[in-house]
């Protein structure tokens, strides 16, 4: 497999002229992590907001909004890696990220109230979107796609 991708990236924020199509690593996976081909991602009103700097000031705890960054809270694709504790995926499998995927420690999520968690990372705001080929995620991080949805109807449906 290569070692490398193309990713669009964010350097500073501004109209769309400051996104850049560049050569990147391909994530790496952990043992819990399983590797998208990512087929289909989505622009959405949060990756304007945070292309163009239009971003509230970080609630307290979280990290202020990186740069250099990649945005795309949306992304679907077929699995081409699994760590060695995935069991919820095989590679082959087509799926779609979660866009609020919960943390599974803060005290909502161990409530098993897992939609409300105070903590999670959302792709494209904490960690790296789906503006790239590959985006790497944890295995309960992803949803199968159901047999009739295409990549840019999963991707697009996810969020709002
Ligand atoms: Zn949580």
């Amino acid at each position: 497999m290569e070692q490398t991708m193309m990713a669009v990236r964010l350097f500073e924020h501004g109209g769309p002229e400051v996104l850049k199509y560049i050569e990147a690593p391909i994530p790496d996976i952990g043992p819990d992590d399983v590797l998208l081909r990512v087929h289909a991602t989505a622009v959405n009103s949060w990756d304007l907001r945070y292309r163009s700097g239009n971003l509230p000031q970080p609630l307290p705890g979280r990290p202020a909004w990186p740069l250099p960054f990649q945005l795309g809270r949306d992304a679907a694709g077929e699995i081409v890696a699994t760590g060695e504790n995935v069991t919820r995926s095989r590679v082959g499998d087509r799926v779609v990220q979660l866009p609020h995927p919960p943390c599974r420690n803060c005290a909502l999520c161990v409530r098993g109230l897992e939609n409300l968690c105070v903590d999670t990372a959302y792709p494209g705001h904490q960690v790296f979107g789906g503006y790239a080929q590959y985006v790497a995620r944890r295995q309960d991080a992803v949803l199968p796609i159901p047999d009739g949805v295409d990549y840019e109807t999963a991707a697009a449906t996810m969020w709002t």
